[in-house]
């Protein structure tokens, strides 16, 4: 398990879940989302309406499920909580729309993982609030319909791209999240520790958010670690040379980057003079499978200008010679 996963655990989802904002107001960053979202549901209280379907996209840790759990919050409705590969057959989907109250929420993580078949219950849930069912079978079957009490349909998904056309068009409000810059991160990281009551140095809370990888899940997550030294190794109190020292032990470098990057970006460098290489030629020389390296490795290495991709596959940049204080080679 890597320190600086974006992915979750289930140990870790119980932690996440008393440090999760509560209020639009109370989450941080994202600032075109929120302004966007605040807008819609203050219009749909106002006309004593259910918000729109809302579809939340992008990289995992940014937030999505809190940010379904405030809508919820601020529409003053109660929130039901699925996920696409939990849904196996269109009955379960039923059974789960049919359990709604009025207004309600649900929230389906993962949601480009639903089965075609499963999707298109949905479609006229979405639409009509209801639902076809086929009564009996063969030559006696029927179809009837049967009206669900309106929603919200909150979904996330990490691969919009993914979405079937006619799933993505159902939805009213699409919002991207996006990563976090240094100075979101810290007040993250600040409102964390005020939650965990621990006491922190402002350029510590910035030592840890430089670290995280524009991640919230992440800064969460080695605050906690840095928090654990200081009380082993100092007072309890987090002063920034204690973070600065954790964060090496931890091996988490002053971009975030860890073990795992580091021999990813140095097996380009040292096996393929910094590139052009293919996906699969450094998987195996990695011994990683090429979608890990695609899905979880690459995404920020790319945001930080890192790896390029081109036709003739992946190539290292001069940012990361710098990183590694190497010269840069002439061509
Ligand atoms: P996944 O898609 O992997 O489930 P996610 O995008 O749904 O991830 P969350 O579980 O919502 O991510 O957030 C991860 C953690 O980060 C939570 O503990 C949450 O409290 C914190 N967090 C996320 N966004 C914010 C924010 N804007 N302000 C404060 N804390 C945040």
């Amino acid at each position: 398990e890597r320190l600086v996963s974006s992915a979750t655990n289930i140990e870790e989802s119980t932690i996440e879940q008393s440090l999760r904002p509560q209020t639009l107001s109370q989450y941080i960053g994202q600032d075109k989302v929120k302004s966007n979202l605040s807008i819609f549901i203050e219009a749909a209280k106002m006309r004593q309406e259910t918000l729109d379907h809302v579809l939340l996209y992008g990289p995992p840790g940014l937030g999505k499920t809190t940010l379904a759990t405030i809508i919820a919050n601020e529409m003053g409705v109660n929130i039901r909580t699925t996920s696409g590969p939990a849904i196996e057959r269109p009955g379960d989907l039923a059974a789960i729309l049919t359990a709604l109250e009025p207004g309600d929420v649900l929230f389906i993580d993962e949601i480009h993982r639903l089965q075609r078949s499963i999707e298109e219950v949905l479609y006229p849930a979405m639409e009509d609030f209801c639902l076809d069912i086929v009564i009996g079978k063969g030559a006696g079957a029927r179809s009837v319909r049967l009206d669900l009490p309106p929603f919200t349909l909150v979904g996330a998904t990490t691969r919009a791209g993914a979405l079937s056309a006619p799933l993505r068009d159902r939805f009213g409000v699409l919002s991207r999240l996006e990563y976090y810059n240094e100075i979101q991160l810290e007040n993250i990281v600040e409102r964390t520790a005020e939650l965990l009551d621990v006491e922190i140095e402002d350029k510590a809370a910035f030592e840890i958010a430089r670290r995280s990888r524009g991640t919230p899940r992440i800064a969460n997550r080695l605050l906690r670690r840095v928090r654990d030294y200081a009380q082993v190794r100092g007072n309890g109190i987090i002063t920034e040379s204690l973070a600065h020292d954790a964060l090496e032990l931890l091996q988490v470098d002053r971009l975030g980057l860890d073990h795992i990057d580091h021999k990813l970006l140095r097996g380009i460098i040292e096996k393929f003079r910094g590139g052009p290489v293919g996906l699969e030629t450094i998987a195996a020389t990695i011994g990683e499978e090429s979608h890990t390296i695609e899905d979880v490795y690459e995404p920020y290495l790319l945001q930080i200008g890192f790896l390029q991709r081109t036709p003739r596959g992946r190539i290292v940049t001069d940012l990361v010679y710098k990183h590694f204080h190497m010269e840069i080679p002439r061509e």
